[in-house]
């Protein structure tokens, strides 16, 4: 069985949805179809994200994440508005543990400058007026814009909105191969041939890329972010968001935490090295073949000591036991209590890009194209906040405007 469409879009995750709003806007009576391999929308990163919408602070003004984060989280803000989600304008402090982070504070309030942010540097007395509980090492920076909402029904109601317009979906169809001749993708439930291809498949993005001859230079690592929570009776520790100043040199953010839209306050995620793309549980979604390959590819970037990946593995490995988990937690809350923290069945993948010629990780997004093609690597953190600006960006990159 082979189906035609104008615009075929893989994934269902926020950048996938988000693509096909900026389609449909753009093209009221185009046929767009989104294919997934789940059963429904946002099962994977997008749904199992912290649901912050950041404010484009730690990005350099010469980067793609600058251009569309602190854009998208305005959409996004806007979005919430119109149909009613929960979303809330909470703000964050940064805080330095340490007195090495203090040059990384000036370095971040630079990028805020540079990239129209707001953001004030305080000392440790001006953070405990905003979070009473925070620990700051001398200073830290307040962000008043940076907000918490409900991904999931982000995502929910752009599945409805998507559905109301005429976007169709196709469930249950994971794509397993490309036919160059009649420009069609092969889905284990059927072929769909394609006007132009948005490959948005998060995790596995550059396994689709590779089947069109596109993301050859880069290698794909998991890594697993696990949450802990924090218990209901100890949960007025955290007004908002209480964030480390992170590594600049590493894409991640460091354990922190967040005051959910619930009340709920979650403490993390890690950046453990997985084993595999799904790889939630310790040994669901392991596939053989590609672990063998993972790890050999990780014992490269240790021995090679890629962008400080010896320390992050070292202090990162270590945070599946709690007494190390609650030590990275205690940097920014000296009095938070091991029996503080309960386990949060919350995990998330974060899929990221290792440049396997200049042997770094890559910290921003990445677009690779052919003539009717577009394939969305490295959608790390933060697409979820800057998904309606990037996605407004790959549109007018696949020249479909
Ligand atoms: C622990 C964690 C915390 C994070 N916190 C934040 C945060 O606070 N703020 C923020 O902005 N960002 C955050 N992020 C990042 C953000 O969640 C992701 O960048 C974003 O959700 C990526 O969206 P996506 O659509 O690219 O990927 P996904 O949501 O993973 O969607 C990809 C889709 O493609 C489908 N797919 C894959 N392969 C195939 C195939 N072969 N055939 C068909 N379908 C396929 C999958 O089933 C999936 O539905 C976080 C991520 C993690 C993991």
């Amino acid at each position: 069985m082979s189906s035609s469409y104008d615009f075929v879009i893989v994934g269902a995750g926020i950048i996938g949805l988000t693509v096909a709003f900026e389609l449909r806007k753009r093209h009221p009576s185009a046929s767009i179809i989104i294919l997934d391999k789940e059963s429904d929308v946002g099962l994977h990163a997008s749904g199992r994200n912290s649901g912050v919408l950041h404010s484009g602070i730690y990005y350099g003004n010469d980067t793609l994440k600058a251009k569309v984060c602190s854009a998208g989280a305005i959409r996004m803000r806007a979005f919430a508005d119109e149909y009613g989600i929960a979303c809330n304008r909470s703000g964050k402090v940064i805080i330095a543990t340490s007195e090495s982070d203090l040059h990384t504070i000036d370095r971040l309030l630079i990028n805020a400058s540079n990239n129209g942010i707001s953001a004030q540097r305080m000392d440790e007395i001006a953070i405990q007026e905003i979070e009473p509980y925070a620990t700051p090492y001398k200073a830290g920076i307040y962000c008043p814009d940076t907000a918490v909402i409900d991904s999931s029904s982000v995502v929910r109601r752009l599945y409805s909105l998507l559905k109301e317009s005429g976007v169709s979906f196709g469930f249950d169809s994971a794509v397993i191969g490309f036919a160059e001749k009649t420009k069609s993708l092969k889905t284990v439930r059927g072929s769909y041939s394609y006007g132009y291809l948005f490959n948005c498949a998060g995790a596995h993005a550059d396994r689709i890329a590779k089947l069109f001859g596109q993301g050859h230079d880069y290698t794909m690592i998991p890594f697993k972010g696990i949450y802990y929570k924090l218990r209901p009776e100890k949960n007025h520790l955290v007004r908002s968001n209480i964030y480390p100043v992170p590594d600049i040199k590493l894409p991640f953010l460091g354990v922190h935490l967040t005051r959910v839209i619930n009340g709920d306050v979650f403490v993390g995620p890690t950046a453990i090295p997985a084993f595999g793309r799904e790889n939630y549980g310790v040994l669901e979604g392991i596939e053989l073949s590609e672990a063998v390959n993972i790890s050999s590819e990780l014992i490269k970037m240790y021995f090679n000591n890629v962008s400080n990946f010896r320390l992050l593995a070292h202090t990162e490995i270590r945070k599946y036991l709690k007494p190390w988990f609650v030590k990275s937690a205690q940097k920014l809350m000296r009095g938070l209590k091991s029996e503080d923290l309960v386990p949060s069945s919350k995990v998330g993948i974060r899929p990221q890009l290792v440049n396997v010629k200049t042997s770094s990780l890559e910290m921003d997004y990445i677009i690779e194209q052919t003539e009717d093609t577009l394939h969305v690597l490295n959608a790390i953190s933060p697409a979820f906040t800057s998904s309606f600006a990037f996605s407004e960006w790959i549109v007018d990159q696949s020249g479909r405007v």
